[in-house]
């Protein structure tokens, strides 16, 4: 069986042998667009390449990007868990052309690959193409050999990329795998699309206008090609399976959690086994960047994702932290390639490790406090704002947590209540502090420095929480 490794290998060299340059992945944290969270795909380092303010000593580039869709205007983070494909942290395997080949050469690639360096067989590979582009249609069937009904013309945004509301934009084509008429689900276009039987794995961007200012619209004169595969969808594929944690890209860490928590990954624990593997992964490549758990911004991502992840330990009866003890499994698995996960290990270690002795005890008592109010709570009815709150105030439960934990048990959360009880306490947090010079409060502030340091300030609401400080 192959393994994740050698498919991210195999991709990355049978792209340098069709003369592009290979370059590492960029930051997870963008470097050259502060507008963006996380880096969420392989383009995103050459944005300014593809627009021409930069230029490379190459016309051709293939990369294995460490992508976070965990924030932003990509967010998969509520999928993880409920779906086969997503994660919030994946690689993204990509071939790029600046100006370079276009279409057909791109098209002719995307088959060679999936049908010879990964022998894909030819009839579970089905296409899509925006319902405008009969020149993809063509290429497809003639390149290919694909008939009419296994290439779909698709009519929406969803098949038109764009970089921004200006700039370089064009027609996608998508590469479905069918799993199988045992796995549920129906191809793309159809009502059955959410399943998981056919399964998206790369996607051929054709950045092929561009759109000007006053919203017109010009074919770019040197047309360029982005693709993006996710090597843990194609990892599932080629080893047979139909969800992309029973790969070998994630199982190490599965079993680690396994033999650490006594519970076997099947039944009811397989979704927390998996949540946590996924969430290790992004919590730690996070770190090893310099991310830090905080209440804003990044960190407060970062932080999301690991209680998120220690909750599902606490399903798993974890007594003591948990995720700490895996990152050695992850490591060993991705520090080959990845060698930033090995250099920041006791950074990594020991940021998990903090942050879930601090949330446990609140965790603990959050949770009771949520089942009994579920327990009251009339069928249907969603769960009332300010507990939302004083959840998030009082134990540190960030308001996507409990979504998550109610989404389980069929309710929501009152947003809006949630929302004006965050008001109220902003207002009053505000009163409070209007330059009273009050030494009580300025009491806080110094004991805050104190236990945390001067540069990080995690906000009013975990000052009163204690235990999340
Ligand atoms: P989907 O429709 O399945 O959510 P997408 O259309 O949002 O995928 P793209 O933005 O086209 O994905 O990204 C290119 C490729 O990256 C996808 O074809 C897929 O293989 C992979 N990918 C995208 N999102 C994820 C994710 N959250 N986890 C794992 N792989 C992903
Ligand atoms: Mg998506
Ligand atoms: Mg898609
Ligand atoms: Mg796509």
């Amino acid at each position: 069986m192959i393994s994740g490794n050698q498919i991210r290998s195999d991709f990355l060299g049978f792209f340098e042998s069709r003369d592009h340059q290979v370059v590492p992945s960029s930051p997870i944290v963008p470097r050259n667009d502060p507008t963006l969270m996380f880096t969420n795909s392989g383009m995103v380092q050459f944005k300014d390449v593809f627009t021409g303010l930069e230029t490379r000593p190459y016309s051709r580039a293939t990369t294995s990007q460490k992508s976070v869709r965990a924030g932003g205007k990509h967010n998969d983070l509520d999928n993880v868990g409920y779906t086969a494909r997503h994660h919030t942290f994946f690689e993204m395997l990509g071939n790029f052309s600046f100006g370079d080949y276009f279409k057909d050469v791109a098209i002719e690639q995307a088959w060679t690959v999936s049908t010879q360096v990964f022998g894909l067989p030819k009839e579970k590979i089905i296409v899509t193409v925006h319902a405008t582009d009969d020149e993809a249609a063509e290429l497809w069937k003639k390149i290919a050999g694909l008939p009419d009904e296994r290439i779909i013309r698709i009519n929406s945004d969803d098949n038109w990329w764009r970089m921004g509301d200006t700039g370089p934009n064009g027609p996608c084509s998508e590469l479905f795998y069918d799993h199988g008429p045992e796995v549920w689900g129906g191809p793309p276009g159809s009502p059955e699309e959410d399943g998981d039987r056919f399964i998206e794995f790369w996607n051929l961007v054709f950045m092929q206008f561009e759109t000007h200012a006053d919203g017109s619209s010009t074919p770019l004169p040197k047309p360029s090609i982005d693709t993006g595969m996710g090597l843990e969808r194609v990892t599932t594929i080629l080893q047979n399976k139909h969800n992309n944690y029973d790969t070998d890209l994630f199982q190490p860490i599965i079993q680690a959690s396994a033999e650490l928590t006594g519970h076997a990954p099947d039944g009811d624990m397989v979704t927390s086994h998996r949540v946590i593997a996924d969430h290790l992964r992004c919590a730690s490549f996070l770190i090893a960047e310099g991310v830090l758990p905080s209440n804003e911004g990044r960190g407060y991502v970062l932080r999301r994702i690991m209680r998120r992840g220690m909750r599902h330990a606490h399903l798993l009866g974890a007594k003591d932290p948990l995720m700490h003890r895996l990152a050695p499994a992850l490591i060993d698995l991705m520090g080959g390639h990845y060698t930033e996960l090995r250099e920041a290990q006791g950074l990594i270690r020991e940021t998990l490790r903090a942050e879930e002795e601090r949330f446990k005890t609140t965790l603990d008592r959050g949770l009771k406090l949520l089942d009994a109010e579920i327990e009251g709570l009339d069928e249907g009815a969603p769960l009332p704002g300010d507990t939302a709150f004083k959840l998030y105030d009082t134990y540190g439960f960030p308001v996507d947590l409990t979504a998550d934990i109610l989404r389980g048990a069929g309710r929501e959360v009152d947003q809006d209540g949630y929302d004006a009880a965050m008001q109220a306490q902003k207002a009053k947090a505000r009163a409070a502090w209007s330059g009273t010079g009050d030494a009580g409060n300025a009491k806080v502030w110094y004991d805050v420095r104190d236990r945390v340091g001067a540069t990080e300030f995690l906000g009013y609401a975990d000052i009163r929480a204690g235990a999340t400080v």
